[in-house]
């Protein structure tokens, strides 16, 4: 069955509930809708891009609490204090999200807390607000003069704006930010050697999470026609990540299936629990964090995962065809490429590397060798921007490196491996490769949101599937970048990097890991990609995968460089011979 079949009956049954469901199911389902909202925001922020935040009930409530006191108080029409109240949550959010996310750790949810309990009091506190008493008398939402004021009625507008919400987010993840964000959970050094920048990107899905709470507490407001600061304490706020948790991050409906299942479950728990046990309370906090507790040991991606398994997912048919992507001119053979310069970087006490230089020219392969500890992966480091080095200069086509990010040198058209391979796990191999293009796109969240992007997405992912054939694994465009073989994964590591079409390419171990038959495969590619006019810079520690295949060798031993020069003549030195081969 194809999945959209699977939508449609979702939508169609949403359609026809309010119809045959008696009223108290409606008002569950009208609340549901507002807590997948509120859910749909945590999925992506905590279960896709791995942040945490027990704050969004607080955002919620600052979504009801402007619409209440400007429209009660000061008469404005509801459909005006919409963008006002996401143009404040707008601002606290990225506020917020600027000066905790900067701070990386546990910042941001210790932040969230605070901000949750400080509103929750203000809330409470302010005479104009209401106190904890609230304020009455918000007026119903009217749409072309039709005022919404069934529960039935304003049933169809929750879901509407749920779907809608669903359509934005599920079409964000599928697009260039989308997989950057995917891919924040990994670390920022994948990311960045690819021009993503994640402090912005998570600033920006925890501005997305804290919109899409506002808009839940602006309809809840106008639901229900009076706002108390009860529900958006940080008990709300918990109970929001646990929908998020539950339901599960690997696809937008695990909002959905979150928000139903822990509200239907404490609606039925709270009539049930008091009766096992003869006496009123909030008994179902207790199955709560049991369940939490079941699922963090049992199914930590959530339950969607376990449902989808019973509904068998359809190959995505790429974009067919599409204009191609601008291409750089590659330098002349032999001008100078990169000049590395008595780089210099040392880890406290430790000079990993010491006053290292050497150069690359255009249409060079140069190998890097030297034993395990010499100093290559943090020479790589130093040149791709990872690392910032104590002292030297790195020129690159004539620019100086040092002291530029690893996405400004990504742009200048510097592209890496890893030597522990950095694919991400959750996401294809095509979609792997496409995010190596990241620079090459233009088109942004909003744009991605609203699928106004399509272009830019088919020019991506065609020019993914080059980079796929280039490398011959376009047959496993389509799996799961975790589950190939690891050899196979270093090469989708390469296609990755040619996605960003670069001059300089920097290998770290290529070949690690790699078969005999994979190795020779390599080899070929790595000649070929000189014959298309790229540079190559590769660390190896297959000294007969390097021998027949660079033009030239730099060694290094602990940190400093003990020899260079053509393969035959780096091979015979006897100091070489030492240090590396073990004489
Ligand atoms: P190679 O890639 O040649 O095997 P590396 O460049 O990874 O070597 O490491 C060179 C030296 O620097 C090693 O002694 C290693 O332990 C040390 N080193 C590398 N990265 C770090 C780091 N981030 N912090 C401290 N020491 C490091
Ligand atoms: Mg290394």
């Amino acid at each position: 069955m194809n999945p959209r079949i699977l939508v449609a009956i979702v939508v169609a049954v949403i359609g026809i509930a309010p119809q045959i469901a008696p009223p108290f199911y409606v008002t569950l389902l009208n609340y549901i809708g507002l807590y997948s909202l509120v859910a749909l925001g945590l999925v992506l922020l905590t279960g896709v891009a791995g942040q945490t935040s027990f704050g969004q009930a607080a955002f919620v409530g600052l979504g009801a609490y402007t619409t209440a006191v400007l429209t009660t108080q000061y008469g404005f029409s509801p459909w005006i204090t919409l963008p006002i109240a996401l143009g404040i949550t707008l601002v606290i959010g990225y506020v917020l999200g600027i000066i905790t996310l900067s701070m990386g750790g546990h910042y941001l949810p210790l932040a969230t807390i605070a901000w949750g309990i400080s509103l929750f009091f203000l809330m409470g506190t302010i005479e104009s607000f209401g106190g904890f008493t609230g304020l009455t008398g918000v007026p119903p939402v009217s749409i072309f003069g039709f005022e919404l004021l069934k529960e039935s009625h304003f049933y169809y507008f929750i879901w509407l704006v749920v779907l809608a919400a669903l359509w934005c987010v599920a079409n964000l993840l599928d697009s260039r930010p989308g997989r950057a964000i995917r891919a924040l959970k990994q670390g920022s050094t994948m990311i960045e050697a690819f021009g993503v920048h994640p402090g912005r990107m998570k600033t920006a899905v925890f501005v997305i999470a804290a919109l899409l709470a506002c808009i839940s507490g602006w309809l809840y407001a106008h639901l229900q026609r009076f706002v108390n600061p009860t529900p958006f304490g940080i008990n709300q706020g918990i109970e929001y990540l646990f929908m998020a948790v539950v339901g599960g991050a690997t696809s937008v409906w695990g909002a959905v299936l979150g928000a139903t299942l822990i509200t239907l479950l404490k609606t039925w728990l709270q009539d049930l629990l008091p009766q096992i046990i003869g006496e009123a309370g909030q008994f179902e906090i207790i199955v709560f964090g049991i369940l939490l507790v079941v699922m963090l040991q049992y199914a930590r991606d959530g339950l969607l995962p376990y449902l989808q398994h019973f509904v068998p997912q359809a190959k995505r048919a790429l974009p067919a065809a599409a204009d191609r992507l601008q291409h750089r001119t590659m330098p002349v053979a032999d001008s100078p490429v990169l000049d590395v310069n008595t780089a210099r970087k040392t880890f406290g006490g430790l000079v990993a590397v010491n006053d290292v230089s050497f150069n690359v020219n255009a249409r060079e392969v140069v190998g890097l060798i030297g034993p395990n500890g010499a100093g290559k992966s943090t020479c790589f480091n130093l040149i791709s921007g990872a690392l910032d080095a104590t002292s030297g200069s790195i020129k690159f086509m004539g620019q100086e490196l040092i002291g530029q990010t690893a996405s400004t040198i990504s742009k200048l058209g510097l592209a890496r491996t890893f030597q522990h391979v950095k694919l991400v796990a959750t996401m294809t191999v095509v979609e792997n490769v496409a995010l190596g293009a990241y620079l090459r796109g233009t088109k942004g969240i909003l744009a991605s949101a609203l699928k106004f992007n399509r272009e830019d997405e088919a020019a991506a992912l065609a020019e993914a599937m080059r980079q796929l054939e280039r490398v011959g694994l376009a047959a496993h465009a389509h799996d799961a970048a975790s589950s190939l073989p690891l050899g196979k994964q270093r090469i989708v590591e390469i296609a990755r990097a040619l996605a960003s079409d670069p001059i300089l390419l920097l290998l770290d171990e290529p070949a690690a890991g790699l078969r005999f038959a994979e190795k020779e495969q390599l080899a070929k590619l790595i000649r070929g990609l000189k014959d298309e006019g790229m540079t190559v810079l590769l660390v190896e520690h297959d000294m007969d995968f390097v021998m027949g295949l660079v033009d030239r060798l730099v060694v290094l031993n602990f940190g400093q460089k003990l020899a260079q020069g053509l393969p035959e003549a780096v091979q015979a030195d006897p100091a070489v011979r030492e240090a590396y081969l073990g004489a």
